[in-house]
């Protein structure tokens, strides 16, 4: 299906795209790897009349991982899924990237857009919360950072305003007691999500002492069930301990229900995926270091 007519913008810098931004307001698209913008438009469920394409945009391709890891905002999926650097430094986004799509959409797509767009069902802004990234947002007047926690408001909905743009997203150095792991129920491998857990389990001297269950799919945004995390710290990380967070992930979680499943059928798997991503997560402890 071809796509409405739209003007196109190739800003060499980002002060451009900004100035560009700042100019078209609500609008204008930006455009990463395209692979949610560009079937959006043509299935006209948007119509921007400005597209701003960053993908020249020298900057923006830089991943730096000096204090944990940096993606600038045009490093592709398929460049952060071969980083040795990126596994070891940001292991919950190594473990998030192989269930994005299929190759050919993390040949093009990026890390970051994938953050900007935040479909409830998506990998990466759940791995965001669970692993406390900080996303950096400019604009022509300046720039500010947000915290995960603080980022996703709704379905396809963040913080950033229509003049603004992502130009970063980090993730915090990784704990060398801490262990992750991303799972997953969809009907077919690359297929979004029915549900889905990103998990971060830190052991000290053998006791949980920092939790994490990031759940998608859920809602309109990713969700963490504090109340599990918080029943884990202090215990050893054993099955009876996971089987115990898992029961109150299945009281206190309320997934909606659609025709992918029903409330009861999404509540039932996330918690199996609680004890599977937590006992996935506890065995890759100290695999990096
Ligand atoms: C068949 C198919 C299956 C898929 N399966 C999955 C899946 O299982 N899991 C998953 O997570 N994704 C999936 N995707 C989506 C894919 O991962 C997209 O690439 C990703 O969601 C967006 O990244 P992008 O760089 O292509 O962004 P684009 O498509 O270029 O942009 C997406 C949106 O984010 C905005 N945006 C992008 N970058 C910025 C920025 N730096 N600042 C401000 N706004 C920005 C754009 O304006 C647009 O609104 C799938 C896509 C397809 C087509």
């Amino acid at each position: 299906m071809k796509n409405p007519p739209f003007n196109y913008h190739r800003p060499a810098t980002v002060d451009e795209a900004l100035a560009l931004l700042a100019t078209y307001g609500d609008e204008a698209k930006v455009l990463a790897g395209g692979q949610s913008l560009l079937p959006i438009m043509a299935l006209r469920l948007g119509r921007p009349e400005h597209v701003v394409d960053i993908g020249t945009i020298a900057d923006l391709k830089q991943t730096n991982t000096a204090d944990g890891v940096t993606f600038g905002a045009m490093v592709r999926h398929a460049e952060a899924e071969k980083s040795p650097e990126v596994a070891r430094h940001a292991p919950l986004v190594a473990a998030a990237l192989p269930h994005v799509g299929h190759r050919a959409i993390r040949n093009r797509g990026t890390v970051v857009g994938s953050i900007a767009h935040a479909d409830p069902a998506a990998e990466l802004p759940a791995v965001c919360l669970a692993a406390g990234a900080t996303m950096t947002i400019a604009s022509s007047r300046g720039t500010r950072e947000v915290q995960a926690d603080d980022f996703f408001e709704g379905y396809f909905s963040t913080a950033i305003e229509p003049h603004e743009l992502l130009t970063q997203v980090h993730f915090p150095r990784w704990s060398e007691t801490a262990g992750g792991s991303v799972v997953e129920i969809s009907r077919r491998h690359g297929d979004y999500a029915m549900v889905g857990l990103a998990c971060v389990a830190d052991v000290q001297n053998g006791a949980i002492a920092r939790a994490a269950l990031s759940f998608f799919g859920v809602s309109s945004k990713p969700v963490r069930v504090t109340e599990a995390e918080e029943a884990l710290v202090g215990k050893p990380p054993t099955e009876e301990a996971f089987a115990e967070a898992a029961a109150i992930v299945g009281r206190v979680l309320e997934p909606g229900g659609d025709i992918h499943a029903t409330t009861q059928y999404r509540r039932h798997i996330a918690q199996v995926l609680t004890s599977r991503g937590l006992t996935e997560a506890t065995s890759r402890i100290g695999e990096l270091t």
